[in-house]
């Protein structure tokens, strides 16, 4: 009985701001670890993961995906079929979906015994969280803090989002209406992955692309495959050019750019990047250091002052889910101390990520581009899946699967797939890069035939 009670009062009392990927994987790890954890999340738990990115951008994705797929069912012994919206049910589904994992988020927090708090937090103190709930404001004493707060759209000062027509991201979930045209400025990951999915839903898409390439920081092979694509689908792509206003005029939305091109549509989607949500959390108070609005973090995830963490988008690395709950279970590791006994730091450029485009696109390592940049020896090898048998028996063999490793050890460095699954079967490589696995290794494994995986091996030869 006097352990247990000794143990109470020596408890770490740990106050997490944000119940996104970062904060809620930190509060049920540290609360497994012996914690007193407090979560506090003003809009919903699950963040904005559930709300507005992950989950409702890849949920209709694969119904736009499978819309597209029932347009290339020719060939495969199939009469061809037109698949039609429900929009009714695609936004149920969305909302059945968010309400699940919102659900087991909170059902596995509670096990824990997390404390969860909805309402708006900020700092008082560099050991004091007062939290407005419900119009009651409460302060709570905390031996160590996470900011967890996650990230919003950017809005460049050129252009006011008027939620009709002129849309941020978060402005397309649960979709209202399917629009009829589609300019979407910014050609990066969330970009493109929106060009494909109102080209998905026959709309007629233009994409206003800054550089000369789509996915500018990806391997050129890659994003080529994805601009095919985009031009069998009918897309407008404007290279080169920058929006500089995007403008209501009635039902129409004009954006111009700077090299004079004017595209006209029902509406356009902004998919610029994000700036943290760092604003009304007064971290000053703290004395926490930012920069540009980011948290400035160490390789533990801790700010300038020792027991205030950061973890997920407000910590500038990554802005990944995958990446933020990965943060959010070291974070809690340090926070218990167990990183004295058995610690892998987060080595960032092994993160694995995916676009959800059609093909798949998927990486892990290092490129082979970063690699020619750095004047570092590499073996590249490349497999197309038009040799595949499984890809051919799917009516679908775009794309390859490329593995970058060291010529002299064999080791696994990077790669990258094309193609259809390309997230799940990245994580074959992702392995191989974490667990410093060679190329034998993966050539050595009995995979299952047929499959899309063959290509991994072939390519590992
Ligand atoms: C369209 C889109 C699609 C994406 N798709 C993917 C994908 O497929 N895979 C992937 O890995 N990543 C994806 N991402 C990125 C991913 O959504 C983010 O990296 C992830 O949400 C970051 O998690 P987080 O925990 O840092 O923050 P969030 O998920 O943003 O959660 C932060 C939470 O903090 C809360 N909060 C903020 N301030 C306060 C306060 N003062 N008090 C209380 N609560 C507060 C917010 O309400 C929010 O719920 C996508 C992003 C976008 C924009």
């Amino acid at each position: 009985m006097f352990w247990r009670v000794a143990s109470a009062l020596v408890s770490t009392r740990f106050v997490i701001i944000g119940g996104g990927p970062a904060g809620n994987t930190a509060a049920t790890h540290a609360a497994r670890l012996g914690a007193q954890v407090t979560l506090i999340e003003r809009d919903i738990i699950g963040g904005a993961a559930h709300l507005w990115d992950c989950i409702p951008s890849k949920t209709m994705m694969a119904t736009g995906g499978a819309m597209a797929f029932t347009r290339s069912i020719q060939g495969m012994g199939l009469e061809q079929q037109e698949a039609e919206v429900d929009l009714p049910g695609l936004q149920g589904r969305i909302a059945d979906i968010q309400g699940r994992l919102q659900r087991n988020t909170i059902r596995l927090l509670e096990s824990q015994g997390v404390r969860m708090l909805m309402g708006s937090a900020r700092l008082v103190g560099p050991h004091q969280v007062e939290v407005v709930s419900e119009g009651v404001t409460e302060q709570i004493q905390a031996d160590a803090i996470l900011i967890a707060t996650g990230s919003r759209p950017r809005i460049p000062e050129w252009c006011q989002p008027d939620g009709q027509r002129i849309l941020t991201t978060r402005d397309c979930y649960p979709p209202k209406i399917f629009p009829t045209s589609m300019t979407v400025v910014g050609s990066g990951v969330t970009g493109v992955e929106f060009v494909h999915m109102f080209s998905s839903f026959g709309s007629n898409v233009s994409l206003v692309v800054s550089r000369q390439q789509v996915l500018p920081s990806k391997d050129p092979e890659v994003a080529a495959v994805l601009e095919d694509d985009f031009l069998r689908r009918g897309v407008r792509l404007l290279k080169g050019a920058r929006a500089t206003s995007i403008e209501r005029h009635g039902d129409e939305v004009v954006v111009s750019c700077d090299d004079g091109r004017v595209v006209r549509s029902s509406h356009a989607v902004l998919a610029i990047g994000s700036v943290p949500n760092t604003n009304d959390l007064d971290l000053g108070t703290a004395g926490v250091h930012l920069d540009g609005g980011y948290v400035t973090i160490n390789r533990h995830c801790q700010s300038n002052v020792a027991h205030i963490y950061a973890a997920g988008d407000v910590s500038g690395k990554l802005p990944l889910s995958s990446v933020a709950s990965m943060q959010g279970r070291k974070v809690a590791e340090h926070v218990m101390g167990l990183h004295k006994v058995a610690h892998r730091h987060l080595d960032y450029d092994k993160a694995a990520s995916a676009i959800f485009t059609e093909p798949e696109i998927a990486d892990v390592g290092l490129a082979e581009t970063e690699a020619f940049a750095e004047g570092r020896k590499i073996r590249v090898t490349k497999v197309p899946f038009s040799a595949n048998p499984k890809a051919l028996i799917n009516n679908d063999s775009r794309g390859f699967v490329k593995i970058v490793s060291d010529p002299a050890t064999g080791v696994v460095l990077g790669g990258s797939i094309v193609g259809r699954h390309a997230a799940e079967l990245i994580s074959v490589i992702a392995l191989a890069v974490t667990a410093n696995l060679t190329v034998s290794d993966i050539v050595e494994s009995l995979l299952v035939h047929p499959g899309l995986s063959e290509a991994l091996a072939e390519a590992a030869e």
